[in-house]
């Protein structure tokens, strides 16, 4: 029986242990055959580790490329939605702030109303 060395794991197996390579003088791989499959297995498993990881990498970049692509209706979405809490929290004080000309006078309240006002007008 023939026996080879194994370049992978430096044993010396049996030539039946070595998977058949044209392409080598001997006509049979460097490495044997627990070794060849080894190889192999590791390479399934890298590869579906870095599918994963390329499946995620995308998946985030097209949430995150929504918000990069569309910044201005992030923004607008973000302006009503604070708004929108505002005008329900100035809802409940509505009598509060008729009643009550000084807080009245402050543009930043008004400047609220206002676009309590805008917002309702566009239907929002
Ligand atoms: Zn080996």
């Amino acid at each position: 029986m023939k026996y080879k060395i194994c370049k992978k794991c430096g044993k010396s197996k049996p030539t039946t242990e070595f998977y058949k390579c044209k392409t080598n003088k001997d006509g049979l791989h460097g490495s044997c055959k627990v070794c060849q499959n080894l190889y192999h297995d590791n390479y399934i498993i890298e590869k579906r580790e870095e599918d994963l990881d390329s499946y995620l990498e995308t998946k985030r970049k097209q949430s995150s490329n929504f918000a990069q692509n569309n910044p201005d209706k992030i923004k607008e979405y973000k302006k009503n939605r604070l708004i929108n809490q505002i005008c329900n929290i100035l809802k409940d004080h509505a009598d509060d702030l008729n009643n009550d000309s000084e807080r009245l006078h402050s543009d930043f309240i008004l400047n609220i109303i206002e676009s309590c006002k805008g917002v309702k007008n566009n239907g929002i």
